[in-house]
């Protein structure tokens, strides 16, 4: 527990140093935050999840979600540290001996970025396992082709981890097999057949349209076994759930916190706007919504740390952090009124940027659907 503290307080610090001006400017001329990622990478941070063998921390998802929870809670963004240190399950769970010494140090100490995550396709959207993007072995070396939108941090990282398909749909015993995942190397890719086209969005999320036409990968940069990069997919998801809620409720925090302190402050008619309790019970509801969803989130966390079934608690704080944090931001606006949509305020900047997780990596509806399906036991749906 006082572990938990420490770990707290020193990313705090460490976020003191790198206040919302920070963002905000990041924000405008649509940057990356190359200092703060190295500063969190130098602290040792963004190598929480990698064994102590391999250069990390080896700590949990508890420890992975304080940090991110913070970062978010401080007025940053932890899209990117969130990227650095969460993409590499898949290889630390399902990689050879060979391929982890190959490339986790690297990720540690951050010589390595793995910030690249290539899952959605245009055509088969939340529909991961009718992907299209084939990789196809030719006796020497797999041909990748085919298309990706929406993958994130392609332009600042140096591998991609991809999930295509090694068999066509329609020739496998299950919809969700003949998937397989690769190690991509970003810098080679682009020299042979890659392009990487942009895709502007509401927030400052470097997300890109991804063309592969036939580009080679060496058999060394499969990950496990070809045909089952779907279930290796699937098996990260409660992870990223778990951070995905810690970062919506940092968000929360941070609504909350700012909201609260200028609706102290704001005299109007005589008196503190906070007084008035249509300003005082929005924001009340609010910290309510999120300390509940901080509640579920630590659950999943105690589950999925001690080795735990914890896809439904998982799921539920995802869902539940996603929307409280969504409502305290809206909230935060009315309570600054005009100021709300004053850039220099930042609600508005974090109230565009926790939209997105009701949609990804994951939409609310899938959510629902994961609790209709295997909570209730009510029939699939799709
Ligand atoms: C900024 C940003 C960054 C992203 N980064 C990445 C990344 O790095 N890597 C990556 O692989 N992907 C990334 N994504 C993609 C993201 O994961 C997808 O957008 C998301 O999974 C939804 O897929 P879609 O956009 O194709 O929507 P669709 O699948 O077309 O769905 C549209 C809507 O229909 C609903 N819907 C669909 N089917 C059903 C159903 N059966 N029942 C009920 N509702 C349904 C969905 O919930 C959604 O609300 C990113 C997206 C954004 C916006």
């Amino acid at each position: 527990m006082d572990g938990l503290i420490d770990l707290r307080d020193g990313v705090r610090q460490l976020c003191r140093r790198f206040p919302p001006p920070y963002w905000r400017s990041l924000d405008r001329g649509r940057g990356y935050p190359e200092e703060f990622v190295q500063e969190m990478t130098q602290a040792g941070y963004l190598a929480a999840l990698i064994p102590e063998e391999y250069g990390g921390a080896g700590l949990g998802v508890t420890e992975a979600a304080v940090i991110l929870e913070e970062i978010n809670r401080s007025g940053g963004n932890a899209a990117q540290c969130h990227a650095q240190m969460y993409t590499m399950g898949t290889l630390l769970r399902h990689g050879s001996d060979e391929q982890k010494a190959r490339w986790l140090p690297g990720i540690a100490d951050g010589s390595i970025r793995l910030q690249a995550f290539g899952v959605t396709e245009p055509v088969a959207g939340s529909d991961t396992t009718q992907i299209s993007t084939t990789a196809e072995w030719d006796g020497h070396i797999y041909r990748i082709r085919g298309q990706k939108i929406f993958i994130s941090r392609v332009q600042h990282s140096d591998y991609l981890l991809l999930l295509a398909r090694t068999t066509p749909s329609g020739e496998t015993a299950k919809r969700s097999y003949g998937l397989s995942v690769f190690m991509v190397d970003l810098h080679q890719a682009l020299d042979q057949g890659l392009t990487v086209q942009p895709v502007e969005t509401m927030m400052n999320h470097e997300t890109n349209a991804l063309f592969f036409d036939n580009v080679p990968v060496s058999a060394e940069n499969l990950i496990g076994e070809e045909g089952h990069g779907f279930s290796y997919i699937l098996d990260g998801m409660n992870a990223e759930r778990i951070l995905i809620a810690s970062e919506c409720i940092g968000d929360g925090y941070f609504f909350i916190e700012r909201s609260s302190d200028y609706a102290r402050e704001r005299v109007v008619f005589g008196r503190p706007i906070g007084q008035n309790q249509g300003i005082q019970f929005p924001l009340a509801r609010a910290f309510v919504q999120i300390k509940a969803a901080e509640l579920m989130r630590d659950r999943a966390c105690e589950l999925f740390d001690a080795g735990h079934k914890a896809g439904a608690e998982a799921n539920m704080a995802k869902l539940l952090a996603s929307e409280a944090s969504w409502e305290a931001g809206n909230a935060a606006i009315q309570t600054l009124g005009g100021y709300g949509f004053a850039v220099d305020y930042d609600i508005e900047r974090k109230f565009r940027e926790t939209r997105l997780f009701q949609v990804a990596p994951i939409s609310t509806n899938l959510i629902l659907s994961y609790v209709g399906e295997h909570i209730l036991g009510l029939p699939r749906s799709y």
